[in-house]
């Protein structure tokens, strides 16, 4: 059997958004959790309007992108469907914050006081509260975005000074290794400071991610194919 992700981009959308869905409702049985508590972010980053559209129109209302440029060029055309969620996966820098406040329902990449403060300003002045993800840079490693790990609670402290509405963690574990205990630690942080949102797990191991307490898994390739 061809793998999931060589599959997505030929089967029809209904098809590729039942499969996801199915897994996901598996792996939460497992876990004794109820599907409907996992929000399924499809990542369109990369994706033409196109391929975006056949999703919309099978009833699927939450996307993510990783780049507000990209997102201000797509998705003004595609906002208009009632229920749309848009949800900003990638690093954010200070000065696009104004941007991603006005575009953007979630934000899942705050994870340092000069961002936070941008934040906060753009919130202020739109009257716009996007819900807020703090990103742990989870396995320590130096190219990644997200706050350090003993850096977390001056950063939760800050955001929520700052009027930012925290809803939770989220993180991106190290490449080819096992995910599943950076997984758990995230939750753990997330238990430690009293937060409900896990924004973790990708095409590669959102069932993992699902059993260890995610609530957003964010899914591009197995639902919309390799990206170019
Ligand atoms: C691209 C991206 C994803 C989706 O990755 P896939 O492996 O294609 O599912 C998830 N999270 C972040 C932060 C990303 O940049």
């Amino acid at each position: 059997m061809p793998d999931s992700t060589t599959t997505a981009a030929i089967l029809p959308a209904q098809q590729r958004v039942d499969a996801i869905l199915s897994r996901i409702a598996h792996a939460a049985a497992l876990a004794d959790r109820k599907a409907s508590d996992i929000e399924l972010i499809a990542v369109s980053k990369t994706k033409p309007a196109t391929a975006i559209t056949p999703l919309i129109a099978t009833g699927h209302r939450c996307f993510g992108e990783n780049r507000v440029q990209e997102a201000e060029e797509k998705w003004p055309e595609l906002r208009g469907t009632d229920g749309l969620k848009l949800h900003l996966i990638g690093q954010l820098q200070s000065n696009k914050a104004e941007q991603a406040v006005a575009l953007f329902d979630a934000i899942h990449s705050v994870d340092r006081p000069s961002l936070i403060d941008a934040l906060a300003k753009a919130m202020d002045r739109q009257g716009r509260r996007p819900d807020c993800f703090v990103q742990v840079n989870i396995g320590e490693e130096d190219q990644k975005g997200g706050c350090a790990i003993a850096d977390l609670p001056a950063t939760l402290a800050r955001a929520r000074d700052a009027g930012l509405p925290v809803v939770g963690l989220m993180a991106v574990p190290p490449l080819d290794v096992e995910p599943a205990p950076y997984f758990a630690l995230l939750a753990k942080l997330a238990a430690r400071h009293g937060l409900t949102g896990l924004s973790m797990g990708m095409s590669s191991d959102f069932e993992t991610a699902i059993m260890l307490g995610a609530t957003h898994v964010r899914i591009g390739t197995a639902l919309f194919g390799e990206r170019g």
